[in-house]
């Protein structure tokens, strides 16, 4: 069992994990890298988030993660038993313990269920008879602060938020150890998105959660990670404590991530680092470090030799050339 920060035992200690699709005829099969070899781990009551943008792998490594998608090596320890290895029957009493909560809050719902059904369906669906569902009902409802006469309502007379808070309580419905929120906020108003931000918090201290946000918006990773890694094209380039990440990226990438997405403070001035639209394909990855066709960093070893990962205290960057604290751009040719 892997030991995370503190000595503490992890939770979820994922190795090496690799999933691998398979595309085109069946005269010209390819298979191609969704996630290409990541390791992490979450410690029981950690925040830990997995950014990138869309198509670096993030749910993709999630939906593994939690059985949903098979993997083609590597391994998922959680609770410290190996889980990558387990049939669809034995994953069920898993995924009581590392519960899901999906993008789309009322497209994720079933739209003939009053959310007094919606907010007791993990319960049935796990077959835990012995509990009152009504009380039960009352009791999620107030957990995630709506109000008890929302247990008659349906998903369609739900605003985006309620329906996150629903999404929310059928989370904890059974008293997870871990969840795994992919896009908690997406398409949701600001104001909103920090109400149900705070309410995961909330919940994660009151119940001693461990969390795993999977996300694109840089400021939901501020707002509620302790640590983060962040994903492109399905590797992790860059990982360590949130702040320190915030405070001085050390990969270029993740550099470039952040000046997109400056803090609203106006005191602070923020050099944008502009790189090239396209993300390339996972069906032709570039040679060498495969962030190079975009690095305003790159440099002629970057296009042929792939960076090793360089550790710089608990933070772990793969890049030959790691910025330094504080480190501006260096002249941008050709970028969009
Ligand atoms: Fe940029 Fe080179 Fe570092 Fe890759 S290895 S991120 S191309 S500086």
């Amino acid at each position: 069992m892997h030991i995370g920060r503190g000595g503490m035992s992890a939770i979820l200690d994922v190795r090496d994990l690799r999933v691998t699709f398979r595309v085109g005829s069946i005269t010209q099969r390819r298979d191609i890298l969704g996630v290409a070899g990541v390791s992490f781990e979450v410690n029981p009551g950690e925040t830990f988030a997995l950014v990138g943008e869309s198509g670096s792998g993030k749910t993709t490594l999630a939906r593994a993660v939690n059985g949903l998608q098979e993997i083609s090596s590597g391994s998922v320890t959680f609770e410290g038993n190996r889980i990558d290895t387990l049939d669809t029957r034995s994953m069920k009493p898993v995924r009581r313990r590392m519960s899901m909560m999906f993008q789309d809050p009322v497209g994720s719902l079933s739209p003939r269920m009053k959310v007094g059904d919606l907010v007791t369906e993990p319960f049935r669906i796990h077959g835990v008879a012995d509990v009152n569902l009504r009380e039960e009902t009352r009791r999620l409802l107030s957990l995630v602060g709506l109000p008890a006469d929302f247990a008659e309502r349906y998903p369609h007379q739900l605003s985006g938020g309620q329906a996150r808070r629903v999404g929310v309580a059928r989370a904890v419905a059974l008293n997870p150890a871990m969840i795994i929120a992919d896009e908690p906020t997406a398409g949701l108003d600001v104001s909103v998105q920090g109400e149900v931000l705070n309410l995961l918090n909330d919940l994660r201290e009151r119940m001693g959660l461990a969390m795993v946000i999977i996300t694109h918006n840089l400021h939901v990773v501020h707002h509620v990670a302790d640590r983060m890694a962040v994903m492109y094209l399905g590797r992790f380039v860059e990982t360590g404590d949130t702040e320190e990440i915030f405070q001085a990226p050390a990969h270029p990438y993740t550099a470039a991530l952040l000046s997109a997405n400056p803090e609203p403070d106006p005191d602070k001035a923020h050099d944008r680092i502009m790189l090239p639209a396209e993300v390339p394909s996972l069906l032709a990855r570039p040679p060498g470090c495969e962030f190079h066709t975009r690095c305003p960093w790159a440099q002629s070893k970057c296009s042929t030799e792939p960076p090793a990962i360089v550790e710089r205290d608990e933070r772990r960057i793969a890049c030959h050339f790691p910025l330094d604290p504080g480190a501006r751009p260096p002249e941008q040719k050709g970028a969009a």
